[in-house]
């Protein structure tokens, strides 16, 4: 990671941020006092997956119950034990999702397909 400029969070002081938008200084003091929790970090954290509802009721069908688990990250297996619906329907089912490819480790992985290649596949 390249160095960054900017004020601290902390004392506005201009100069090398090293970490959750703070100077050297006042990291340091705030990780020896134990009070770095009050600054939130900045590097770039993977979005969560979309949170998953394990009620079979909140589904319109087992097909959308799998593809549900799916988007929550949840491999092809996982979506088997998790919904009932056999594997090799699931994959059939991902197979008719525009843009989605299963990947290697069984998770699914989601291209982003525009409108004009939607038009001529
Ligand atoms: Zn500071």
């Amino acid at each position: 990671m390249g160095r960054r400029l900017g004020a601290c969070a902390c004392c506005g002081f201009k100069g090398e941020i090293r970490a959750r938008g703070l100077v050297h200084a006042c990291y340091a003091r705030h990780r020896i006092k134990g009070t770095l929790s009050q600054f939130p970090r900045t590097k770039k954290q993977k979005p969560a997956p979309p949170r998953l509802d394990l009620n079979p009721a909140a589904y319109g069908s087992p097909a959308e119950f799998a593809l549900a688990c799916l988007k929550a990250r949840k491999t092809v297996v996982e979506a088997e034990r998790i919904t009932g619906l056999p594997a090799h329907v699931i994959r059939r089912l991902v197979e008719r999702q525009p843009g989605w490819l299963l990947g290697a480790d069984g998770r699914v992985r989601v291209f982003d397909t525009s409108p004009e290649e939607r038009q001529l596949a």
